[in-house]
């Protein structure tokens, strides 16, 4: 495995450390090691990013957004092609830096890969449309172009896959690009925009400043020569980063937190695999990656007469779960990615405590073991009963192994509960009537719904928020037009004189 740094910021395509010299640590959330040491870039190396991106976009004939549209998605399936060269060692710097297991990271190649190939397709396919003027004396047609350059402000818990959600939309579009990883794990898109470079893309069209949100992602947020305003993050630094981009009237993306429903129908659960599928997933949709995944089922909704045996069966489970590095053998999950996150866990179960929660399982960090030191981030997959909207466990998002359980006796109060919540990025409904299924799915108040299922996305299909989950779409169709400016062109191809004026 190659792990980047100290070089980690990428400007008008030379790699350099931040102009003020200052460094940051990105420690390993398995033991609290330092993994390596990274470039703390600053606003000087924000402005000469933004200049760079500006630049490389108004470069005239021959520059990438002028670039045909073949060529540009020639250079994504290069990229793809690179990624899966890399897999292994992606995976790896992924695991080790924000503690997910060795297979979540092949997955997130895996995905990113699908990306990439998506969006190649994808533009040669949307390339704009002839319209009908109502003349034959008019060709009008309606075209896309790219926004020009683009801010790319991304999370620490899906670091390669959201950073690839941005960057390759905004190159199929002819965009260039500053991206800003999260602070905390920021070696994939190191990795990627090498990959990019690698792949051929000219100088200036993609650059990397590490740093952290102030002032780096900040001054993205105000910067007068950023068009496009692109973030994943949580709702708090969301706003205020979007509150600046809207100040300079800038095209902006959101792609904030959620408080997810898992919505358990009795039905789902009356036959043994039937139960047995649900439970499972009920486990994998809360306590994958500890929980810190924004569409994580951390809110079950189970159905009154099942909810004993179903919450019985589930901590069973839980208590089951092989926490460790995520780099060992046969562990299933790894540590939290942070002590802030840790005790943020902690203080979401504190507080559902206090507030009347029953604890079924979990609700303290484990003993150490040969997998797990006992300086790393690990915290018991946790099961709170008798939860309640009232409390705070339940209205905000806790970004860890926590599973709250409330309970419903007819649809209406399971759909009631489900839309209980200020945000609405994803939800899922399990019921072995298909009717019912599809009638609850089609109320749902959420970006993504599930029927039966939980978690699974494609490429080819949108991705976002109803609420306060965030604004605009990624990926599918939608993903790619927030890159894109839509442009009419109408020519008159026989000009005469109006004659509105007399003179
Ligand atoms: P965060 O909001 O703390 O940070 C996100 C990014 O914003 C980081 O790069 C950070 O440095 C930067 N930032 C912080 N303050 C900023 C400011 N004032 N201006 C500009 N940038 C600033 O979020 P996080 O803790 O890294 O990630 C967890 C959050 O991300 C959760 O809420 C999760 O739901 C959300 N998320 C959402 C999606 C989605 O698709 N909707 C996907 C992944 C994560």
């Amino acid at each position: 495995m190659s792990v980047p740094g100290p070089e980690t910021i990428h400007v008008d395509g030379a790699w350099r450390t931040a102009a003020s010299g200052r460094t940051r640590e990105v420690l390993d959330p398995a033991d609290a090691t330092v993994l390596t040491t990274v470039a703390e870039g600053g606003r000087e190396d924000t402005d000469a990013a933004v200049d760079a991106a500006y630049r490389a976009f108004d470069g005239g004939a021959g520059a990438w957004p002028t670039t045909p549209v073949a060529e540009r998605a020639a250079l994504l399936r290069r990229v793809a092609d690179l990624l899966q060269r890399d897999r292994e060692d992606i995976a790896l710097l992924e695991s080790r830096d924000t503690g997910k297991t060795l297979e979540e990271g092949r997955v997130d190649v895996d995905d990113v890969t699908a990306a990439f190939r998506y969006f190649a397709d994808a533009v040669v396919a949307e390339t704009g449309r002839v319209v009908d003027a109502g003349s034959a004396d008019v060709h009008s047609v309606v075209v896309h172009e790219p926004v020009g350059v683009c801010a790319l402000i991304t999370p620490w818990n899906y670091p390669l896959l959201q950073a690839s959600w941005k960057i390759a939309p905004a190159l199929a579009a002819g965009n260039t690009f500053v991206v800003k990883p999260s602070e905390v794990t920021p070696l994939s898109t190191v990795h990627l925009v090498k990959l990019l470079v690698e792949a051929g893309l000219p100088a200036g069209v993609a650059n990397i400043v590490t740093g952290p949100g102030d002032p780096v992602g900040a001054r993205l947020a105000e910067h007068p020569q950023v068009d496009l305003f692109s973030f994943t993050g949580g709702l708090v630094s969301g706003t205020k980063a979007a509150q600046a981009a809207v100040a300079g009237v800038k095209k902006i993306a959101l792609e904030l937190g959620g408080k997810n429903p898992n919505v358990v129908f009795a039905d789902a659960c009356a036959t043994e695999e039937g139960f047995d599928t649900a439970v499972d997933q009920a486990l994998n949709a809360a306590f994958i990656h500890s929980g810190q995944v924004c569409s994580a089922g951390a809110r079950l909704i189970v159905e009154e007469s099942v909810k004993d045996r179903f919450v019985a069966e589930l901590a069973s489970r839980a208590a089951r779960i092989r926490l460790g590095r995520g780099t060992e053998k046969d562990v299933e999950c790894g540590p939290l990615v942070s002590q802030a996150q840790l005790e943020k866990t902690e203080g979401y179960v504190a507080s559902a405590l206090a507030e009347g929660a029953r604890l079924v399982c979990g609700g303290e960090r484990p003993a150490p073991s040969e997998v797990r030191p006992a300086t790393g981030y690990f915290y018991l997959p946790t099961i709170l009963d008798d939860c309640h909207r009232g409390m705070r466990v339940i209205r905000e998002e806790t970004f860890g192994p926590i599973l709250t359980v409330e309970t419903f006796t007819g649809e209406d109060e399971a759909v009631a509960l489900a839309n209980d919540t200020e945000y609405g990025l994803a939800g899922a409904v399990w019921s072995a009537d298909t009717a019912r299924a599809r009638r609850v799915a089609a109320r749902l108040r959420h970006g993504t719904v599930w029927i039966n299922d939980f978690h699974p996305y494609l490429p080819q299909a949108e991705w976002g928020g109803f609420g306060k989950s965030g604004i605009g779409r990624e990926l599918g169709s939608a993903g790619l037009e927030e890159y894109r400016e839509t442009k009419h062109v109408y020519e008159n191809l026989r000009p005469q004189p109006v004659r509105w004026f007399a003179g």
